[in-house]
């Protein structure tokens, strides 16, 4: 295929595509490209091409090229909000232009002010095509040659260097893989690049999308096939075979915290408690969208801007579960299928949405039926957000009981929860969304109490008894009294908890304990701050850039750490330096045949081989994260002679990029080594975290990727304890903290006995923060200290897991 050289459409500062403030452009959604900041006010053509589309708004413009690439140039971010003001077309789609024709002339000084960012993306948009961005970080003259492009074969596949995984995998969850499980293993497989499919009998699931993932009905206690292929195939296998034996995170009957179902009454329990008030019948009204659209990049524009934006408006555990959905690349291929074919934006979204619920209907698994229902709650509130309708909700009486046919858990949300005392519908079903939504917020509901509940006279009084799923109307009022005391003190108590997942964390006899968050990824940045993570205490910088034909260079790191960075905002941020190698190879650098990777040239010891890697990390990290934030951390360290090497380079690092604060360089316990000998490390290192994921491996001798032995590897185990116990001692000696960023951190069973230890901070992934803070919260440090000893003291990992519980009861 020809290649097509760009030529700059306006002067400005040539910049990569990663480092444009907004994850569509900078994470490359769009697709590959550069971005230039603009110094001047035309957008002129960078190549001679057709005018495939320019909107109303006149922000934007697509081309196709000579050798049929469309391309997308996007001037300023989110400047679809300013509605077209100081903006002005000079071409319209259909027109024919040759290299430095004017396309868009905008008022430079006004859009600066009114948008986000002026960076303008300039990305291939056609499936496969490729760009060649020519030394990117210069300053451009309008009509320099900065980038060629070259069309690919169309919808080629990806291939990805590296070997295939596959596992069998027992699920434990109480509810199979129902929407939170899907949500969190599409959030725990986001850092790896491997493509993993999860086969249950004759169903497949592309493990990257919720749908995919619900329709393959896996229920407790069945036994599923994951296969995976990519370079980090085995580590993205690893990670979900423990979170499995984790029960993704579920609770023995989490998706259900209330109480268990009480048939009664012609209804079921849904969320406990008493309610007095009067009925209210709820009618629900959606919006119809238009069918046809008005063209294909702006149709797929405003399709990401409406996911982002109600993505952004999600929040919370029903939130997380909302957020996947409207991640999914299953939805989302659907959706940009219907685009391509001329539908709406917003049409797209809705077949998208309603095809999936379709098909978790077909299985007629209840529970998955009742996920539907969140499907069909997305495709609404997106569509809201494209049309700009609202479906307004009914303004509630005081007192309100609703009663509804059924109720969405957008419906529920958009309610004036202050007026809203109890909830009543016909159908529905105890562990839908909406009643885990009700529950949370205190408010009773009854579900699945029949049609007849429809004829309840309006504005009746009413008290609804959940716990026992019973109407009363016409009460007493001794009962009225005795009930709204009820109420009072449970709504209280729930409040309290929901707000304290953002304050810091204390044990009940007041110790201090840091929650952080461990990140792969700027979205995690994100997560992490939402779930009340009070900083982050591991990023792996490896996953940023881990497939990838070369090195990073200094300006894309800076710019990253720098995003993530700001998204934290004042909280500490620890950059762990690249641990490549191991389980973790990349494509841009090649290692060289190992007998036992695990113990070769990883970590650090590649590091000190490729000074050059390490020493531009360095630059970037003390250049884009200001003040204290900044905390370097170094992985696989055996001894000192390493901490001291990493030292020096960070020392001219710092000097060289001119920073006049000090950085504080930590080290990770993660082999026997660094915890045997941690008394002389933490003289010099300023902090210590374990890496309970290697200390495992190495401690017992089984290789954290090898399914034989995968049962054995438990961090539990007393020898790891000890270990860690050493750790926390050299530390100690020398007023060092240490902390716990391997997966131990996340297993609350695990909180007592490392604090017992001596472990003062804990990170683990941003979903796990508000269950630990609470698990923290209720430990008391002398009991910790005796639980530590007799977990030392126990002979093997299962004896440590019966004492542990045995605490919890
Ligand atoms: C660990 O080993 O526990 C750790 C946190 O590092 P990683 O899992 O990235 O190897
Ligand atoms: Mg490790």
């Amino acid at each position: 295929m020809t290649a097509v050289a760009l030529h700059a459409p306006f002067a400005g500062w040539l910049a990569p595509l990663s480092s444009v403030p907004d994850p569509v452009f900078g994470e490359g959604m769009m697709g590959p490209g550069a971005a230039i900041d603009p110094t001047e006010a035309v957008l002129r053509a960078p190549a001679a091409a057709q005018v495939l589309s320019i909107p109303d708004s006149a922000h934007a413009v697509t081309l196709l090229l000579a050798n049929g690439v469309e391309l997308l140039m996007h001037i300023g971010l989110e400047t679809v909000a300013l509605g077209g003001r100081g903006f002005e077309a000079q071409v319209r789609a259909g027109d024919r232009v040759a290299v430095g024709d004017p396309l868009i002339r905008f008022d430079l000084d006004a859009v600066a002010l009114a948008a986000k960012d002026l960076i303008t993306p300039i990305v291939v948009v056609s499936e496969g095509a490729r760009i060649v961005v020519e030394r990117p970080g210069r300053l451009l003259a309008a009509g320099d040659r900065f980038a060629s492009v070259e069309a690919g074969a169309a919808a080629a596949p990806q291939t990805r260097t590296g070997s295939i995984a596959r596992r069998t995998i027992q699920i434990s969850a109480p509810h199979g893989i129902h929407a939170r499980p899907a949500a969190r293993i599409v959030a725990l497989l986001r850092p790896y690049v491997a493509e993993v499919t999860l086969r249950n009998g004759d169903a497949f699931a592309n493990a990257r999308s919720t749908t995919s993932l619900l329709a393959l009905a896996a229920k407790h206690g069945q036994r599923i096939e994951a296969e995976a292929s990519g370079a980090d195939a085995e580590a993205a296998l690893d990670a979900l075979a423990a979170f499995a034996a984790e029960r993704f995170g579920d609770e023995e009957g989490a998706e259900a915290p209330m109480k268990p179902s009480t048939q009664g009454g012609g209804g079921i329990c849904a969320s406990p408690g008493l309610a007095i008030g009067q009925a209210f019948h709820y009618r629900a009204r959606t919006v119809a969208p238009p069918r046809d659209g008005a063209g294909v990049a702006l149709e797929r524009e405003a399709l990401d801007a409406a996911l982002r934006q109600t993505a952004a408006m999600q929040a919370g555990a029903i939130g997380e579960a909302h957020r996947a959905l409207i991640e999914d690349p299953d939805l989302l291929a659907t959706a940009q299928r219907e685009i391509a074919e001329g539908r709406s934006a917003a049409h797209a979204w809705l077949v998208a949405t309603e095809q999936a619920a379709a098909v978790l209907r077909a299985t007629g698994d209840s529970l998955l039926m009742e996920r539907a229902a969140d499907l069909e709650d997305v495709g609404q509130q997106v569509v809201q957000a494209l049309t700009g309708v609202e479906a307004a909700p009914p303004a509630l009486p005081k007192s309100a009981i609703l009663i509804a046919q059924d109720l969405l858990p957008s419906q529920f949300l958009a309610l004036d929860q202050a007026r809203l005392a109890g909830i009543v519908t016909a159908a529905g079903g105890p562990t839908a969304h909406v009643a885990i939504l009700a529950s949370s917020a205190g408010i009773p509901m009854i579900v699945a109490a029949g049609e007849g509940v429809l004829a309840i006279p309006e504005g009746q009084s009413i008290i609804l008894d959940a716990d026992a799923a019973r109407i009363e109307s016409e009460p007493a009022v001794d009962r009225l009294a005795s009930v709204a005391q009820t109420i009072a003190e449970r709504r209280e108590r729930r409040a309290a908890d929901a707000s304290s997942a953002h304050e810091l964390c204390h044990m009940a006899d007041g110790t201090r304990i840091e929650v952080f968050a461990n990140l792969g990824s700027l979205a995690d940045a994100a997560a992490a701050v939402s779930t009340g993570a009070e900083g982050c205490g591991l990023l792996r910088t490896e996953f940023l850039f881990l497939d990838r034909e070369h090195a990073p260079d200094e300006d894309e790191q800076r710019a990253l750490y720098a995003s993530i960075a700001a998204t934290l905002g004042d909280r500490p941020l620890i950059l762990r330096t690249l641990d490549i190698g191991g389980d973790k190879p990349v494509p841009y650098l090649p290692a060289a045949h190992e007998e036992n990777p695990a113990l070769g040239l990883r970590g650090v010891r590649l590091s000190l081989a490729r000074p050059d890697l390490l020493e531009t990390q360095l630059c970037a990290a003390v250049a884009g994260v200001p003040g204290e934030q900044c905390r370097i951390m170094v992985p696989m360290i055996t001894d000192l002679a390493e901490l001291r090497a990493v030292r020096a380079m960070l020392d001219r690092a710092i000097a060289a990029v001119g920073r006049s604060k000090p950085v504080a360089l930590g080290v990770m316990i993660e082999t026997p080594s660094a915890a045997l000998l941690a008394d002389q490390i933490a003289a010099e290192a300023d902090f210590l975290s374990i890496g309970t994921n290697d200390l495992t491996q190495y401690a017992l001798a089984c290789d954290r990727g090898n399914a034989a032995v995968s049962a054995k590897v438990d961090a539990l185990h007393p020898a790891v304890l000890r270990l860690i116990g050493m750790a926390a001692q050299g530390a100690r000696s020398h007023g060092r903290w240490i902390g716990v960023c391997g997966g131990l951190a996340a297993d609350t069973l695990a909180a007592p006995v490392l604090i017992g230890l001596g472990v003062t901070e804990l990170s683990a992934p941003p979903a796990a923060i508000p269950a630990i803070k609470a698990a923290v919260r209720r430990l008391d440090m002398a009991a910790c200290v005796a639980l530590a000893e007799r977990a030392c003291a126990a002979s093997c990992a299962q004896e440590v897991r019966t004492i542990l519980k045995g605490a919890v009861q």
